[in-house]
């Protein structure tokens, strides 16, 4: 194994680890929890070595996702914002769009479903109300959930993602995730009399600062970048 495969490894499982550690202290099933390889700051070389021993990633930008997604078979994952011309970008390569933050935004994708490919997404929710993030807000969304469910016919909506504020503390992350399962299961109940369909079953939340209270609050989906690959740098090999 290459210095860098060893390197990935070693990182993998100790993420992992921590995974199910969390799993066992909320009393959660760690098959219900999965791990997003976040590849935006990675090179190439090192997301085909990752390939090898993991297969579900996600990326910041449709371009970036687009391309790497032809090189190498797996299952990508969009996790940044989507500007509405790149929504058919997003909607050929991304098995999950987890981004998607406005009504405007899930009309584009919409538009982009056909006959037989129903895109999947995830709605964005600003719960840290930071001016610097998109998504809809916390207060919004009941009063729209009508026009919103208009859409799963075309659009498959599983779930909710939110991102907690930065901090050296992963606690002070813990109420927004707490916040965006009770967002979710009140939506939910709204939804249970509709004949949409609608399960939001996912819950897109945590990073490498966070990922461990986001999965005692619920989380199923963990997108984590850096933890992953630390340790190397350009110079690896
Ligand atoms: C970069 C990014 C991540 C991963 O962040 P790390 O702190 O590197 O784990 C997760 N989610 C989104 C939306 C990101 O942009």
């Amino acid at each position: 194994m290459s210095e860098t495969g060893r390197i990935l490894h070693r990182n993998l499982m100790a993420v992992q680890s921590r995974m199910r550690a969390a799993c066992e202290r909320s009393g959660r099933d760690p098959r219900t929890v999965r791990l997003v390889a976040v590849t935006k700051y990675a090179e190439l070389s090192w997301v085909r070595t990752l390939a090898e021993i993991y297969t579900v990633f996600g990326e910041n930008r449709p371009q970036q996702l687009a391309e790497r997604s032809e090189l190498l078979p797996a299952e990508w994952h969009l996790i940044g914002h989507l500007q509405r011309n790149k929504v058919n970008l997003a909607v050929r390569h991304a098995s999950l769009i987890h981004s998607v933050d406005s009504l405007r935004l899930l009309e584009a994708v919409s538009d982009c479903a056909a006959e037989n490919h129903r895109p999947a997404v995830l709605l964005q929710v600003n719960v840290s109300r930071e001016a610097s993030k998109t998504g809809f807000a916390v207060e919004e969304l009941p009063g729209i959930w009508e026009s919103i469910l208009a859409y799963q016919g075309r659009v498959d909506i599983r779930g909710l993602m939110t991102m907690a504020a930065e901090s050296a503390d992963p606690e002070e992350a813990r109420p927004v995730f707490a916040e965006l399962r009770r967002l979710r299961d009140r939506l939910s109940e709204a939804a249970a009399t509709h004949a949409s369909g609608i399960c939001l079953n996912e819950l897109s939340m945590g990073m490498s600062g966070d990922f461990e209270p986001a999965i005692e609050e619920g989380a199923t989906l963990i997108r984590i970048g850096s933890l992953l690959f630390e340790g190397l740098s350009s110079a690896t090999v």
